[in-house]
């Protein structure tokens, strides 16, 4: 594991969950491939949290957090191929900001819920659109191997409210929102999960998207970008 000073990548020195700190030089970012910011033991995701993104489902902004897992299994990096799955006609991107859990709690009073998270990626919740509505629930069309980039790395030193997101395809933009218009901001996202299940160092939370998701095909380049973190870039191809 590495820390980004500028573009120069140097080693991880101590524990990452408890005041690590940057040692010998290692690399310049160009030069180096980016894996997966992190290794989640789960993902948890948010439903309509933007009120914008509800409304083009002529869904209804939930009372409380609607939340639903994605598996580790579909995580991948910076770069990698989002693969369309032949089962489904229908994949859309879903930008996100994403929240990286830096040590482990439950049932966390909202107060003290930011100090349980290490920081922010960006995150796309890929979605087989049709399967979602067809199955009624959403294991399969949020499940596919590949629909979980993260990257491309963690911003430790951020603020995760009032921050743009924006979704591009092949360099359009489709998604432009900012995560102050979130329905449930971050703490009350880690308090209320954290009352269901207990959060581990390492469980990534996706914040939900704005609106103007939009279709994927093979041969686009989908790319998340979060102000103050950067840009998560992948390009799509069939099965
Ligand atoms: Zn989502």
């Amino acid at each position: 594991m590495a820390v980004l000073e500028g573009d120069v990548l140097r080693a991880l020195e101590g524990n990452l969950h408890d005041g690590p700190a940057a040692g010998r030089r290692l690399a310049q970012l160009a030069d180096v491939r980016l894996l997966a910011p992190c290794q989640p033991g789960k993902i948890i995701a948010v439903g309509r949290n933007y009120a914008a993104h509800a409304a083009e489902h002529d869904a209804e902004v939930p009372a409380e957090p609607l939340i639903f897992l994605k598996p580790p299994s579909a995580v991948i990096g910076p770069g990698d191929q989002i693969i369309l799955p032949r089962q489904s006609e229908r994949v859309e991107h879903e930008a996100e900001l994403a929240v990286v859990i830096g040590r482990r709690g439950r049932r966390i009073p909202r107060e003290s819920s930011l100090e349980h998270v290490l920081g922010c990626t960006c995150g796309n919740d890929v979605t087989a659109r049709d399967l979602q509505r067809s199955d009624g629930q959403w294991t399969r069309a949020k499940g596919f191997d590949t629909f979980c980039p993260l990257g491309p790395w963690i911003e430790t030193d951020l603020d995760p409210q009032g921050l743009a997101v924006t979704g591009s395809v092949n360099g359009l933009v489709r998604q432009r929102g900012n995560s102050r218009q979130m329905v449930f901001d971050v703490a009350t996202l880690v308090s209320y999960i954290s009352s269901v299940m207990t959060l581990e160092a390492g469980d990534v939370i996706l914040t939900g998207t704005p609106a103007g998701v939009g279709p994927l095909a093979a041969g686009d380049v989908v790319t998340v970008e979060v102000e103050g973190i950067g840009v998560l870039s992948n390009p799509v191809a069939a099965e």
